[in-house]
């Protein structure tokens, strides 16, 4: 099997450097790039099959990279972001990046994100049937086929918008799911942009299979830009 290749566009050396030491140990491959102007090269000469994009570079936003990345590739693009910035991670996941890590970050963290970027893009690329075996984690079982969920074993009745919204959080798991993609997918492109319809939505939900709606373990909010679904169990050995 050929090595993933991972690129990390950041001009930080102690965090490339930290994140460069953890893929190697789990067999990446890595290139490093200081610049945007640098990474946007590898990028086209190297075609990696992964990104982690710092915003904040010396010579070039962030922002403008996926942009131009994202007229010509769909490499997943992962965000290295600062603890607070909310609407610069809603802005990189609007214009197409695939999910962010907030610093500092730990070993586990980061290669979660990767596995769960990496699935995504590989189920897109080949269309297999992985997006019809069910959605399992700690007791939950979502079988896509049957419309059925199920927690510990006992079934969840939920209406056609709370079972999109589940459904559409199970088949990215593992993935922030911004509140305005999460709107368009269940309501339609024309969706209204208020997220009080998807809070209550979520409210229901989770009275519905978590034991302690206040202190979730399926479905998790990250706050001011979306919900991320506990990763799907049998994919996390990948
Ligand atoms: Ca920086």
């Amino acid at each position: 099997m050929s090595k993933c290749t991972v690129l990390i566009i950041e001009d930080e050396k102690n965090i490339q450097t930290f994140m460069g030491k953890i893929l190697k140990r789990h067999d990446y491959r890595v290139l490093y790039a200081d610049t945007g102007a640098q990474g946007l090269e590898l990028l086209r000469s190297q075609c990696p099959d992964i990104i982690l994009l710092d915003l904040g570079l010396p010579d070039m936003d962030g922002d403008d990279i996926i942009r131009e990345a994202r007229t010509w590739t769909s490499t997943p693009i992962i965000v290295i972001s600062a603890r607070t910035a909310e609407k610069e991670k809603v802005l990189a996941l609007d214009l197409g990046a695939d999910d962010y890590i907030t610093k500092p970050f730990g070993t586990s963290e980061l290669l979660a994100r990767i596995r769960a970027s990496l699935r995504h893009s590989n189920r897109l690329r080949t269309n297999d049937t992985l997006y019809l075996r069910p959605y399992r984690h700690d007791g939950m079982v979502l079988d896509f086929s049957k419309r059925l969920l199920k927690v510990n074993g006992a079934v969840i009745h939920l209406t056609p918008i709370e079972y999109k919204i589940v459904a559409y959080l199970a088949q990215n798991s593992g993935k922030v799911i911004t509140y305005a993609s999460i709107l368009s997918n269940v309501w339609g492109p024309y969706a209204d942009d208020d997220n009080k319809i998807l809070r209550v939505n979520m409210a229901n939900i989770r009275r519905k299979i978590e034991d302690d709606p206040a202190q979730p373990k399926y479905i998790f909010t990250e706050v001011g830009v979306g919900y991320r679904m506990a990763e799907d169990e049998e994919e996390a050995e990948v």
